[in-house]
């Protein structure tokens, strides 16, 4: 089995923009897509925060386009899931269902999904009135009634970003209390176009035959009594989880289990790095998830040219 030089798992802005930038380096990187191939971004429609496109692009367009430039440097590009990862051999051992790879570098790019409701409903209309980003899809809501679901600092902080473009921001919360922190709790509730449902769940979004939300079923969770609440937006904001089960035990995690990284993209283990939302949990932008790619790519690259002796022979 030839050893490579780099291998870059997920597909995401974060682990094309590494591709691109190995590939460019002739380093031949070969890169695993994953099961979500793309990642978040191909379960947005609009992206109108991504410079260079004044006019907007699809997000599937806009990954679409990201994977054909890494391609055309000539990156390798397999569409395979990673099963297993022993990332203290060396080299590296990267197996997937259809086979195992060697690799003097790792960049682990695996992203985050943001924890969903799990009704159908929601599924479907995702970027078409529901959104896991406020931040991205904020601005399509100006002047016109949303939801917020959750209790967390998140839930929070959308909510009072959310009251810049929308007529009303409904937070629909699980609990009687809020979990996220007081600061935040207390800038939320201060804030005059909020309002609360607190006890409540959300049972459906409408409407999945018009392909746009129109409005939600909420039921309260003590009385059981439901009703249908007009919005033209939900946004889901339950959470994320990093996508790090592969790494765990292998790697230093934060509590939350994101990659801890440090001076740039270097994780707990030499010759791996990690870039984009597996390690971000605080700006998780297509923009920065790229623009840390391209310092794993930097990190990497600079690692394979200064690598010990000894290493460098296997
Ligand atoms: P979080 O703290 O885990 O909160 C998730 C919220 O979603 C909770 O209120 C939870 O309800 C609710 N939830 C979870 N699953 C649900 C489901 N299936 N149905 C309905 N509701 C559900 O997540 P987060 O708000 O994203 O925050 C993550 C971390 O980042 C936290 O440590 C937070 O402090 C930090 N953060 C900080 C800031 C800031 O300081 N500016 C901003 C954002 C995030 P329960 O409360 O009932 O469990």
């Amino acid at each position: 089995m030839p050893t490579r030089n780099v291998i870059i798992i997920g597909s995401g802005p974060a682990g094309l923009t590494a591709a691109l930038y190995t590939a460019r380096a002739n380093l031949k990187p070969l890169l695993i897509e994953g099961i979500e191939a793309g990642g978040q971004l191909m379960l947005t429609t609009e992206v109108e925060n991504f410079p260079g496109f004044r006019d907007g692009i699809m997000g599937p367009d806009l990954m679409a386009e990201m994977r054909a430039q890494a391609e055309k440097f000539g990156t390798d590009i397999i569409q395979g899931n990673v099963t297993s990862v022993d990332l203290c051999s060396q080299p590296i051992s990267v197996k997937t269902s259809e086979g195992e790879y060697a690799s003097k570098t790792v960049i682990i790019a695996t992203g985050a999904s943001a924890r969903l409701l799990g009704l159908p409903s929601e599924r479907s209309l995702m970027g078409h009135g529901v959104s896991t980003c406020a931040t991205c899809d904020g601005y399509f809501f100006r002047g016109q009634p949303i939801a917020v679901i959750g209790g967390g600092d998140s839930a929070m902080e959308e909510a009072v970003f959310l009251t810049r473009f929308a007529s009303k921001v409904t937070v629909v919360h699980r609990r009687g209390t809020l979990r996220a922190s007081k600061i935040m709790q207390d800038k939320a509730r201060a804030n005059p176009k909020i309002e609360w449902l607190l006890n409540h769940e959300v049972d459906e979004i409408h409407d999945t035959g018009k392909g746009e939300v129109t409005s939600m079923v909420v039921r309260s969770n003590q009385t059981g009594e439901r009703k249908d609440v007009a919005v033209n937006g939900v946004f889901v904001a339950i959470g994320h989880t990093p996508n790090t089960s592969l790494f765990r035990g292998q790697l230093e995690l934060d509590q939350n289990g994101y990659i801890l990284t440090h001076d740039g993209s270097k994780t707990s283990v030499s010759g791996v790095f990690a870039c984009g939302d597996v390690q971000d949990h605080i700006y998780r932008q297509a923009i920065t998830a790229a623009g840390t790619g391209c310092m794993a790519a930097l990190d990497a690259e600079h690692y394979i040219d200064n690598i010990p002796e000894h290493l460098a022979t296997v």
